[in-house]
Formats: C-alpha cells, sequence, structure tokens
C-alpha cells in the first residue's frame, strides 16, 4: 500500500447529501454538448440534419482528431451553432471548426430516437476486435470516446497520445460536498473494474502502476484489488481536497518533479468503462452523479445522459424543493461552477448541487450562535458540535472586509502555502516574489476561499498572479531567444 502523507484539508458536514438509492433518468428530448469545453476545444464532424448512431463520433479533439468525442444515442443531429455564445447564427453552418481561441462558444444537439429511454444504448463502439498491442489499444479507446477522460495529472488537459506516464492515479474517492463515492461500483463490479485496470496498465503502457485513491478503511472487497499486477492502493482521508489531481501529482513526484505527461488522471467510473469496452466493445454512456443539495426535495444518486438538460434531470421526484430560490451548481460546491436551470449536465460532471440562494434570519438565532454554520472560525458553536450536520446555502462566506491576518486560509492549505501573502504580494504585482514563495504549487482547490472571513476571492486572484508569472517567464524566454 502507499503511503503519502496528507496535510491541510477540510472535511465538510453538510445536510442534504444524497441518499444510497440510484435513479435512472431517462434520455429526454436533446442532449447539447459544448464544444469550447475548456480543457479540450471539439472540432464538430457532423452535419445539421443528419441521423447519427449510437457512438457515432460527433466531434474530434482539435489538437489531436484521432480523440472522438462520440453520440451517448442514436438519433438526428437538431442543430450544430458556431460562433458568440447564445447565438444560433452558426445553426446553418453544417461543420465547421468551433471554440476560437478567443473563447467563442459552439455547440451540437442531438434529438433521441427515444426521448423515453433510461437505460444505456446498444451499439458497436470497437471496430475489430481489441488489441492488446499499446498504440492499437490507444487508438481504440480514443475512436470509442473515452480518451478523453484520461487526464494529464499536471496541466489538467486531455492526456497526450504519446504519453509515457510515470504512473496512473485512479480517483474512487471524492471529498469535495456530495460527490458521488465511486467505490461502491467498484464492490459491485470487481470484474470490469480489474478488466479495466488491465486495460489501463496496457494503455500506460512501460509498467506505469495504477494508483487507486480510496477512503482510509476502504470496504474489504476493494483490498483484494492489489493482487491485480501494477495496482496500489492509496488510503486518503476524507479532507478535501485528497483526490485532487495536481495535489495528487505534487505529493508523488515531489513538488519540483512535477511535469506534464508524467501522471495520468482517470476516474473509476471510467475505469470501468474501460474494462466493459474491452471486453464487450460497449460500455455505459451514462454519468453516475450525485443529486444533492438541501433546495432537492429528495437528493439521491442518478445515472444520466451527457448533455442531459438540468431541468429535465431535477424534474418528477428529483425536483428542487420549492422553498425559495436556489442556486445549481455543476460539478462541486467548491470547484464547480453555476449554472441556471435552462443548462446543460457537461459529460464528466460528478455532481448537480442545488442550495438555498440566501441565508434567512433565524428566529431567536442567538440562543444557538452559528450552530447551523459550516465555518472554519472557532467563533462558532458548529466548532464544538462537529457531528451536526450544517446547512449549506449560497451565503456561507461570511462577510466582505480587509483581510484580518486570522491564518486561516494559511491552516487549511493542503499544499502548505501562505495564501495571504502570496495574495498580497499579487495584489502589489510582486509574482516573481509569490513565485519564489511557492505561488506556482497552488492548485487551486477553493479552500482558502471558502475559509476566508472577509470572502476574498484568494482562489480566483492566485490563479490569475500565476498566470501573470507564467507570462512574465514566456516574456524573458523570448527576449533571451531574440538576443
Ligand atoms: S492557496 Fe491554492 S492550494 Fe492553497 S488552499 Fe488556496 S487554492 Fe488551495
Ligand atoms: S483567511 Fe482571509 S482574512 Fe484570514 S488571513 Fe487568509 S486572507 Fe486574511
Amino acid at each position: 500500500m502507499k503511503h503519502l502523507t496528507f496535510n491541510g484539508g477540510y472535511q465538510f458536514n453538510f445536510r442534504g447529501a444524497p441518499s444510497a438509492e440510484v435513479v435512472d433518468v431517462s434520455v429526454g428530448e436533446s442532449l447539447r454538448f459544448d464544444l469550447d469545453a475548456g480543457t479540450v476545444t471539439w472540432v464538430c464532424e457532423v452535419a445539421q440534419g443528419a441521423h447519427v448512431d449510437a457512438f457515432a463520433v460527433l466531434a474530434r479533439a482539435k489538437d489531436a482528431p484521432e480523440v472522438c468525442f462520440v453520440s451517448p444515442v442514436a438519433g438526428t443531429v437538431a442543430r450544430v451553432v458556431v460562433g458568440a455564445a447564445g447565438s444560433d447564427e452558426g445553426g446553418k453552418v453544417a461543420s465547421a471548426e468551433l471554440g476560437a481561441s478567443d473563447g467563442a462558444a459552439g455547440f451540437v444537439e442531438v434529438t433521441p430516437d427515444d426521448a423515453s429511454a433510461t437505460t444505456s444504448p446498444e451499439g458497436m463502439a470497437l471496430d475489430g476486435s481489441w488489441s492488446d498491442q499499446r498504440n492499437e489499444a490507444r487508438a481504440a479507446v480514443a475512436r470509442a470516446g473515452l480518451w478523453w477522460r484520461i487526464r494529464d495529472g499536471f496541466t489538467g488537459a486531455v492526456a497526450g497520445l504519446d504519453d509515457s506516464p510515470e504512473q496512473v492515479i485512479v480517483r474512487g474517492l471524492f471529498t469535495e460536498p456530495f460527490f458521488p463515492v465511486e467505490e461502491q461500483l467498484a464492490v459491485e463490479r470487481s470484474d470490469a473494474l480489474v478488466r479495466g485496470l488491465e486495460v489501463l496498465d496496457k494503455l500506460a503502457g512501460q509498467q506505469a502502476p495504477a494508483l487507486v485513491v480510496v477512503r482510509q478503511g476502504m470496504p474489504k472487497e476493494l483490498s483484494e484489488l492489489v493482487k491485480v499486477k501494477s495496482v496500489e492502493i492509496v488510503e486518503a482521508p476524507a479532507r478535501y481536497p485528497a483526490e485532487n489531481p495536481q495535489f495528487l501529482d505534487g505529493l508523488l513526484a515531489g513538488w519540483s518533479g512535477r511535469g506534464s505527461g508524467r501522471t495520468w488522471v482517470i476516474d473509476l467510473q471510467d475505469v470501468l468503462r474501460l474494462g466493459d469496452l474491452a471486453t464487450t466493445g460497449v460500455y455505459d454512456v451514462r454519468e453516475y452523479v450525485a443529486l444533492a443539495g438541501e433546495g432537492l426535495s429528495k437528493p439521491s444518486h442518478a445515472m444520466v445522459f451527457p448533455g442531459s438538460s438540468i431541468s429535465h434531470v431535477l424534474s418528477g421526484d428529483r425536483a428542487v424543493s420549492g422553498k425559495g430560490p436556489v442556486r445549481v451548481l455543476l460539478g462541486g460546491m467548491l470547484t464547480g461552477k453555476s449554472v441556471s436551470l435552462d443548462g446543460w449536465v457537461t459529460p464528466g460532471t460528478r455532481s448537480v448541487v442545488v442550495v438555498p440562494e440566501h441565508q434567512k434570519r433565524r428566529f431567536l438565532g442567538f440562543l444557538a450562535p452559528g450552530l447551523d454554520e459550516d465555518s472554519f472560525s472557532y467563533g462558532f458553536l458548529s466548532n464544538l458540535a462537529p457531528g451536526h450536520a450544517r446547512g449549506a446555502h449560497a451565503g456561507l462566506r461570511g462577510q466582505v472586509r480587509y483581510c484580518i491576518s486570522c491564518s486561516y486560509c494559511e491552516w487549511v492549505c493542503p499544499v502548505g502555502l501562505n495564501p495571504q501573502t502570496l495574495w498580497k504580494l499579487g495584489d502589489i504585482g510582486e509574482v516573481e516574489e509569490a513565485a519564489s514563495q511557492g505561488l506556482m504549487r497552488c492548485i487551486g482547490c477553493g479552500l482558502c476561499s471558502y475559509v476566508c472571513p472577509a470572502k476574498i476571492e484568494l482562489t480566483a486572484d492566485l490563479k490569475r498572479s500565476q498566470e501573470q508569472y507564467r507570462q512574465m517567464l514566456a516574456e524573458e524566454e523570448a527576449a533571451a531567444g531574440a538576443a
């Protein structure tokens, strides 16, 4: 068993956790996919009005055309939109390069043949049989629409098809509030997991070990995995951000030894897909997602078709509670983004969290000051009752004010930084000095912003300083090259 030392971090205890029930959400009227997906830009491959089979190629990665994005259903390409976000002008364009460098968005929308389908579609994802040759296996996985799910641990970008990683991190544990427990999937589908790990071993090549990250005190069924060749188990504390790819990469490589292509990261449910692909030629396209938060009447887990509309996913039994305005967060409370109910479930999404939008004044709240508040501060009664689940709402982070040098951000930082100092250095433009104090180690986990009682946007500001520093280095390099 691999031993890593996890420092800092934070353990959340919110009400609104999903029940163990897993519901099947039907595919609905349409599925929509952004083609400018942040870490990968897709180039549209299909024409508007065309009929596509399940697993047909919808788009290819701009920088690596072998890497495909496939249709999760059989259906009709209802729209292909190119251009600025929100514009429908490009709907006339059948096939075009999307995701321009200015961030202009585009999307493809597919209308399923069967809107009521609740199971993964039949279809051939593999042309020909599975190959145990590394490069052929990589090509098959890329064509089957699974390669983009393997990420570089250092950059977060899609792994390179010619990478030679030294290790592969398999994330079975998620510590951000309300992410699903993927370990459970592994316990239930151990055959697919073992096969998936063998495939991963083949894809990574040169015997890069798969480090399967699970919670401390993992189910005994998982301990059997160590018998699989090239698998090591890492038991991590249930403290955010134990599963953060950059964090794990830094712990494994030593912070100065990190580098692109060195570490791959994949989620456990995607390893199961690899196992199914190699065994049967198809896999379940649906995402295993947590639908959670106090804004929902019945938090649960769900199998959701990627690209589903959020309003469709949050309907029926899964509907918003209707007790006031809510905020919908796609992809996590700390690292996700706020979306409207008209939004779409991005492929790879692990959680849809719905929290009440504002904090109401509590009747006689002074009798139990802060008992219901999640706070890093000792000034709240909740610190004396750690077992008491607290409310998660959109106004959790105190009041806007100057830095009060409380050092909470430093105590909680999992990579041992002093965010307040880095933030102050960045504020006066001293990014070089900030870099000498570890600025580039920041993994963007968002914890410092979360605990800051002054509501300073430390994470976003540090990210900006990192970009300034990278730009400064690039300019220096260019000047040195020109001299
Ligand atoms: S400084 Fe970076 S790594 Fe540390 S808590 Fe803040 S966001 Fe996380
Ligand atoms: S948590 Fe906020 S207020 Fe406290 S030291 Fe850090 S930046 Fe300053």
